[in-house]
Order: structure tokens, then sequence, then C-alpha cells
């Protein structure tokens, strides 16, 4: 083995929005021998997590867990409320609402897109004009993405339910958190959200490979109102697991559990709203940083303000 130059003795670190950095209390948690899945510690840290996690979403909802990234959370969201020939409304202001939009036609949904392009957030107005001309009520849910990571925008997701509202409009209003779940304020609740997904590997600091879909009793219903829902992605066992192995439909994601068990306690032991200012702070002196750098410079922020 060749010696490595002095300076890149140590971690790396690679500031990317995901995989995120994993602080040194996560990697130490995940790093044991095989834990026993019938027995001990891990069923109860198994039934402590869905707590934690609500507590970071703000519901009092449900939450169904996954072995799976992004793409996993998508396609199980879209599973139990989305049944072929339904459609669904897509607003979009990136490339990762266009990916949400793809995994609901693979699925047979009709997909119609409103493109807000890259660089402003939803015009609401727009929305309200497409929900109100849908007077037969076939959209049955808005795909929305809170923030697109590919673009950096964020979207104003209880504007959203306050249009839902005005024109009076029974869809499902669904959000991708997957990038702004433990970074940015996010009031599941609060804000009328039915379904939310969300994945480990971002604001929540664990490696790849669990994904989560929060829902509310609304979306519950409609879950039980579908033809069929595959077994697999079905959430209610999960979301009301008998026996542990139901959490997961199959071997648990053992490693991950110590890891997202410890992130948690990070989170928690700072406190949500903390975390949030945190950030947001960091936010302002990156976006400070760059105004400076781009001053008369080629360099610009994708989003004006
Ligand atoms: C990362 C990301 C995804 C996709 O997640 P994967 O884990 O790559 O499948 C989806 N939506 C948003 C907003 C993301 O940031």
């Amino acid at each position: 083995m060749s010696t490595p130059p002095i300076a890149s003795f140590g971690r790396d670190y690679l500031a990317i929005p995901g995989p995120s950095v994993m602080p040194e209390a996560v990697l130490q948690a995940m790093h044991r021998a095989a834990p026993n899945i019938y027995a001990g510690e891990l069923i109860d840290i198994a039934a402590s997590l869905a707590p934690d996690l609500k507590r970071v979403a703000r519901t009092d909802g449900h939450v169904a867990m996954y072995i799976g990234n992004g793409h996993a959370a998508w396609e199980a969201a879209l599973a139990n409320t989305i049944a072929p020939g339904d459609k669904v409304l897509v607003p979009a202001t990136g490339r990762f609402a266009h990916g949400w939009g793809d995994m609901a036609e693979g699925l047979g949904a009709e997909v119609e897109i409103l493109d807000f392009g890259k660089r402003t957030p939803m015009d609401m107005d727009r929305i309200a004009e497409t929900l109100r001309a849908d007077t037969a009520h076939k959209i049955k849910a808005i795909l929305a993405v809170h923030v697109d990571t590919s673009t950096s925008i964020r979207n104003d997701i209880s504007a959203l339910r306050g249009v839902l509202d005005a024109v009076d409009h029974p869809a499902l209003l669904m959000a991708d958190c997957i990038a702004s779940l433990g970074c940015d304020v996010f009031e599941m609740d609060a804000w009328g959200v039915d379904v939310m997904v969300a994945g480990c590997q971002k604001g929540l600091m664990v490696p790849p490979g669990m994904a989560f879909v929060f829902f509310n009793d609304k979306a519950d219903a409609v879950r039980t109102a579908m033809p069929r829902v595959s077994r697999y992605w079905d959430w209610s066992p999960r979301a009301n697991p008998q026996e542990f192995y139901m959490y997961w439909c199959g071997t648990a994601p053992t490693h991950h559990l110590y890891g997202l068990r410890t992130a948690l306690d990070i989170i928690h032991g700072e406190g949500i709203e903390a975390v949030w200012k945190r950030h947001a702070l960091l936010a302002r002196a990156i976006w400070a940083a760059c105004e400076t750098w781009s001053d008369g410079g080629p360099l610009e922020l994708n989003v004006a303000d």
C-alpha cells in the first residue's frame, strides 16, 4: 500500500446533500456484530423509533418503515393510495418532482405535470386554477416536493394545503421531505399534509438504507378503499406490527436501527427547533458568502431570493 499524503489522514468530510455527513456516534453505534433479531434490545429499539420519527415530522399520525432509499418511499406512498388509472397532479420545481411523477406513471397512474421551471417556487394560482377545473375530482393526490435538491427550491407546502381547502378539493396532499426532514421547518399535522416521505441518509444522518412513509387517517382510509395493495409495500402491518418481522416485512435493517436510534437521540437532544435554527443560520452564512463571491463575477445563486 502506498502512503497517503499527510493531509489525508483522518476522516474525509464530503458535504453533499446526501448521503450526508454522519456523526461519529452514529458510525460507532453501527460498528457491532450481528445482533439477535428474535429477542433482546433490538426489539425495544425498533419500537422506540416510530414515536421519535413522528416527533421529527411533527405528526401524531402513523409511520411505516421500509428497507430502501427515497425512491422506495415514493413507491410505497403511491402503492398504498394510487390505483391504476387514478390521476395525480405534480407541481414540479426540479427533477425530483419529475422522478416521483415518473414512479406514479410506472404504477399505472395518469400524471399531470405543472412545470414551474428550475428557478422559482410553485405558482399557487396556477395550481388553484387546475384544481378548480377538476370538478369531477379526478385528481386523487398532489405530489409535492418540499425542497427539490436538484434546484434548491423550497416550496410552501402549507400554502398548498390552503389552495386545496380554498377550492374544496379532496385530493391527498403528499410531500417529499427526503432532503428537508430534520433540516428545514416542516409541520406535517399543522400544515395538513396527508402523506410524507423521507429517507434516512440526508437530514437524519444515517447511511442510505431506510425509507419512511408518514400518513394520517385520511390517507389510511384511501389505503383501505384500494382495490389491492401489494403485500410488500402495504403500510398497515408495518405501522401496526403484531410481530417484530412485520415492521420490515422480513429481516430488519439491523445496524441501521442502532444508527438511527443514535441519530434521533442527537436530534432530540439538541431539539428539533434548535436544529432548524442552526440550519437556517448556516444557510444564511452560505448565501451571504455566495453573494459576496458572485459580486460582479460569474458565480450566481440559482434562486434569486
Ligand atoms: C435524494 C432525494 C430523493 C431520492 O432519494 P434516493 O435515496 O436517491 O432514492 C428524492 N427526493 C428528494 C427531494 C431528494 O433530495
